[in-house]
């Protein structure tokens, strides 16, 4: 992988389902379930994080961060809010684990093979692993069903 992408995000709890399809674009967007406002704002400022919120209160705090105030509901039109300050990249797409946050490494197709099911060992010549979940990943239907989802929301005018 070459440059990370930017910006970084720290979600409010609430926001899960946003911080996982950031995950698939590329992006590094933490959640951390402290209820402690103020260390989660240090936390923003000292990882270089916007901090995305659907509070209003936190929102118009004084104190300076960066932030964004996500107003809808479903992820696809969160995602919407955001596309431009995000983009769908190709060389990013599907590099990070969407449950943990954390880059994806390629693995040799022949150490996978009792991993997956058989099918999708004899189907797929390219996998990535999630180090720290053990989980992994091939380009399959749902990777293209996901990626569809993307193309359009990115698309909409
Ligand atoms: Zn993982």
């Amino acid at each position: 992988m070459d440059k990370p992408l930017s910006p970084k995000f720290l979600l409010e709890d609430n926001l899960i389902k946003l911080a996982r399809w950031l995950r698939l674009l590329g992006y590094d967007a933490t959640i951390h379930r402290s209820t402690n406002l103020s260390s989660l704002i240090a936390l923003a400022i000292k990882e270089k994080r916007v901090f995305l919120t659907r509070s209003k209160r936190i929102f118009k705090l004084k104190q300076k961060f960066p932030r964004y105030l996500i107003k809808d509901t479903s992820y696809k039109n969160q995602l919407y809010e955001l596309k431009d300050y995000i983009k769908l990249d190709k060389e990013h797409l599907f590099s990070r684990c969407m449950n943990c946050n954390v880059s994806l490494n390629d693995i040799e197709k022949k150490k996978i093979k009792d991993l997956v099911p058989e099918a999708v060992f004899e189907a797929f010549e390219n996998f990535k692993i999630c180090r720290r979940c053990g989980r992994i990943f091939w380009q399959g239907s749902h990777y293209h069903k996901m990626k569809l989802t993307l193309q359009k929301i990115f698309l909409k005018q």
